[in-house]
């Protein structure tokens, strides 16, 4: 017996505010929030802001001059964490592009090294201008953290991402002291893995970071056939790598499902810690789902939710929705949900569209009982661990509990 769905409000924070309002909100969680003035002209067929539609954003205009002195006066007053690396965009309540298409980027990146004593890092498909980003790091050794997005320098580069750099100019960005770690994924045979030889030929020291693209709304489904078809040749890639030797660091990190099973004695521990009861009703994702079925079935009633906001193929409590749970919503009186899900960037008690959590209590007409240590940093911690190349081959491609983790069923 279904509930009828209420109709959940965003909390808007921006109407009614200018621009530097957006500023601030993306200091505050630490981002330096450059902006393009528009869309990100790159136009890659895979990127997630295709429709940011779930969350509130304001563009900011072009970043000009004055801007620039105002981010970085706000940034120097703030303390220094020597562990902390501070982001290049905002993401949150701005739309996320590559910034090194701004004219002033790089020496914005520069003045950012000299002003502050803080550490930075930044995402790109590559526009950096190649001499200077290898000397910036030279200069600054150890404040800068690049993450080249590399995608794919295959047969699919073109028709993924027609509009980003060369395949000459990334072999240049990677030659050289600058890159930290270089992002590709699996999108076929001898995709990841002929990207890996050809990285690794050219820099041995930057972290191969590697995994498939999740598909999420707005995609097309050319596309998304694409990112399944890489998930399918993911293992054959992975063992491909594994049994070259390498001598980067290598991870596999982006797939929701190898995660939660590498981290399944921990997740377990974790939901015992809990002591909830056979008939409470606990939220979770697809693969903690999968993995509490198969050590501790019946032990709680499992609340399997998709991620049906972000689109069906994303995995991830983390991601949840309070949409999302009450979608799901029965006959429960009260719902045990994890804090992850409502530690989001908008605000406090808010999940990734806005809503909070008073708001889905009230309108669904069921008790939350937070789960406070299932928080965002124990799940960021599970992420990071375990994340080796190593431990995906070993404890997943190659154990055979994974195909009865695989066959499981999500229906509930
Ligand atoms: S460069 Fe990044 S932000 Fe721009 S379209 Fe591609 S994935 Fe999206």
């Amino acid at each position: 017996m279904g509930r009828i769905l209420p109709v959940l409000e965003q909390t808007k924070v921006l109407e009614g505010k200018d621009y530097r309002e957006v500023l601030r909100r993306e200091m505050d969680a630490g981002k330096i929030p450059l902006s393009l003035g528009k869309n990100c002209p790159v136009k890659c067929e895979f990127c997630y802001e295709i429709d940011h539609s779930y969350r509130e954003t304001l563009d900011p205009p072009k970043t000009s001059k004055e801007d620039w002195k105002y981010i970085l006066e706000y940034i120097q007053k703030k303390p220094t964490d020597p562990m902390q690396f501070w982001c290049l965009g905002g993401n949150e309540y701005m739309e996320w592009t590559d910034l090194f298409l701004h004219p002033n980027a790089m020496e914005w990146v520069e003045d950012f090294l000299k002003y502050t004593d803080k550490n930075i890092q930044f995402f790109t498909v590559g526009f950096v201008h190649v001499p200077k980003i290898h000397r910036l790091v030279d200069q600054f050794p150890g404040r800068i953290n690049f993450e080249l997005s590399v995608i794919t320098t295959g047969s699919y580069r073109q028709k993924l991402m027609p509009h980003a750099p060369s395949i000459k100019h990334l072999m240049k960005v990677l030659d050289g002291p600058a890159v930290s770690s270089a992002n590709f994924y699996s999108f076929d045979e001898n995709t990841m893995s002929q990207d890996a030889e050809t990285i690794s030929r050219i820099n041995q020291k930057c972290v191969l970071w590697m995994g498939c693209l999740t598909p999420v709304r707005g995609i097309k489904d050319a596309t998304v056939s694409l990112m399944r078809q890489g998930r399918k040749s993911l293992p054959e890639e992975a063992e491909r790598i594994y049994d070259k030797g390498y001598p980067n660091l290598k991870s596999i990190h982006t797939e929701a499902y190898v995660t939660a099973f590498l981290n399944r004695k921990r997740i377990v521990s974790q939901f015992d810690a809990l002591e909830v009861e056979k008939k409470d009703s606990v939220v979770m994702a697809g693969s903690v789902y999968k993995i509490l079925n198969m050590y501790r079935k019946n032990r709680a009633r499992f609340l399997y939710v998709p991620n049906a906001m972000l689109g069906g193929d994303s995995d991830c409590t983390v991601l949840l929705t309070f949409g999302d749970i009450a979608k799901r919503l029965t006959t429960e009186k009260y719902v045990y949900i994890p804090k992850c899900v409502m530690e989001s960037g908008r605000g406090h008690n808010m999940d990734i569209t806005g809503v909070s959590l008073e708001e889905f209590s009230k309108k669904s007409n069921v008790k939350v009982r937070i789960l406070h240590k299932i928080d965002t940093r124990f799940a960021n911690t599970r992420l990071y661990r375990n994340g080796s190349l190593e431990n995906y081959v070993e404890d997943y491609v190659r154990n055979p509990l994974t195909r009865s983790y695989e066959a499981l069923s999500l229906s509930a």
